[in-house]
């Protein structure tokens, strides 16, 4: 076996590094207010609701436009998107990689834009959309038509089978009626993918229909925005009343929508994964930097066993899954994902807790400078907190491990 990275992933972070340094470390100095102590406050229209502010979209689209002119920002996307299907190993190595790297624009945190770009959407549109659906492709790479993703209900998230949502049919239309939470990115969206109930019964998958709806269409009402631990925020909920969409919206099948989110779930899963476990790196890496220039009661804090013995162990254990992260993504590129689903989930609840445990300890070794906005650990626990509840909260990923180990449960992902 051999267990070092293949040469080309090896290759391609080394041109990675030197793209940021030429094209995106100037721009981010230029613009420093986005990433230094004043960040959150330089981020957040606070007048429109915590919303991104017009400002800082547009410096993450430069970045975006930048990697895009050079060849990066579509690396993992399938060929048909102008991709060059890199593979998840190739991604889950760039994610670690880049979030190792600490807090900047060339891996923003908040917005999960990134010089290699997130779109778990696209491939599904590329496999399942019809060709008027298609035009979203290049509108979501690009940001000038954004897909929003509306599954979550106030009263329906880990169990979203059960959701409420229902659409009826009338003639070759569609009547939607309900309500959507945490609906990311809607605010700036040109349509917004609504899961429905078209058929079945509560928590069956099958039944569920996946519609694209213009965000103007009417009884398409954005009611409020949450405020997150992390500002700015882009999470709405939704209220959908009457919404008249023609049979044309569908993607993929009726009853079949829920096929489209298990598509790209592992790729998430491991994508999330292997981000926490380079954010956990850095943080473990800046604390023992930290702890050997720190004099306290006239010895170098890191001769302290109070501060070797819990950062040896995070040391460990990020090495741990790291390593197996990578396995998991290699393995990923040679079998159907659905057939080990719970290594994904293990790889997932494993990383997104680690990072938090160790921007924790990075926050605690830095003293009070540690509790500071000067610092980035406060902005890497806040970030990374969140993986422990979407994509699959952890108890979510320990219930996948726990249907495998004990033989009982839904054979598809949830
Ligand atoms: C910042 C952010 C962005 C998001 N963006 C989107 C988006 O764009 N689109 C979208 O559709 N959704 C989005 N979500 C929603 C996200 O997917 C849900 O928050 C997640 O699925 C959890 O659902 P919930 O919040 O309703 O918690 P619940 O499902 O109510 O769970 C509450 C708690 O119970 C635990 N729990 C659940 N089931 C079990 C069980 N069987 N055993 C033990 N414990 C259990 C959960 O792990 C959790 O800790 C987003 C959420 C956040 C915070």
């Amino acid at each position: 076996m051999d267990f070092d990275l293949p040469q080309n992933i090896v290759a391609k972070l080394v041109e990675l590094d030197a793209f940021i340094e030429a094209e995106i470390r100037p721009l981010e100095q230029e613009n420093i207010k986005f990433f230094d102590h004043r960040r959150e406050w330089a981020r957040t229209n606070w007048e429109e609701d915590g919303r991104p502010s017009d400002e800082w979209r547009a410096l993450i689209s430069e970045m975006e436009r930048r990697a895009d002119r050079a060849g990066h920002l579509r690396l993992c996307l399938p060929e048909s998107c102008g991709g060059q299907a890199a593979g998840n190993l190739m991604n889950a190595a760039i994610r670690e990689h880049l979030s190792g790297k600490g807090l900047g624009l060339h891996n923003d945190l908040q917005d999960e834009s990134s010089i290699v770009g997130n779109f778990p959407i696209v491939p599904a549109i590329a496999r399942y959309g019809t060709d008027e659906q298609k035009v979203y492709i290049e509108g979501i790479i690009t940001g000038e038509r954004h897909l929003s993703f509306a599954l979550t209900e106030p009263n329906h998230g880990s169990d979203a089978t059960w959701l409420e949502t229902r659409a009826v049919r009338e003639g070759d239309h569609w009547i939607i009626n309900g309500r959507k939470r945490w609906n990311s990115q809607v605010g700036r969206a040109e349509a917004n993918l609504v899961f429905a109930r078209t058929g079945g019964k509560d928590g069956e998958a099958k039944g569920i229909t996946a519609f694209i709806v213009p965000t103007d269409t009417p009884g398409h009402t954005i009611v409020m925005n949450h405020w997150t631990f992390n500002m700015p925020t882009d999470h709405s909920e939704v209220e959908l009343d009457n919404v008249r969409v023609p049979n044309s919206a569908i993607l993929h099948k009726e009853g079949e929508g829920l096929k489209i989110a298990m598509m790209f779930i592992h790729e998430n899963r491991i994508r999330q994964a292997a981000a926490s476990a380079g954010a956990a790196r850095y943080c473990i890496t800046q604390a023992v930097k930290y702890a050997k220039d720190r004099v306290l009661f006239g010895e170098p804090l890191s001769t302290r066993q109070a501060i070797q013995f819990p950062l040896s162990e995070l040391y460990a254990e990020c090495e741990m899954v790291r390593n197996y992260i990578f396995r998991t993504a290699w393995k990923m590129d040679r079998q159907d994902p659905a057939t080990f689903s719970h290594e994904v989930s293990i790889c997932n609840y494993a990383a997104n807790n680690l990072v938090c445990r160790a921007a924790d300890m990075a926050i605690q070794v830095h003293g009070g400078l540690g509790y500071s906005r000067h610092m980035p650990f406060e902005h890497i626990y806040r970030h990374h907190r969140r993986y422990k509840i979407t994509e699959g909260s952890e108890e979510v990923q320990k219930r996948r491990i726990a249907h495998t180990l004990f033989g009982f449960g839904a054979k598809e992902a949830s």
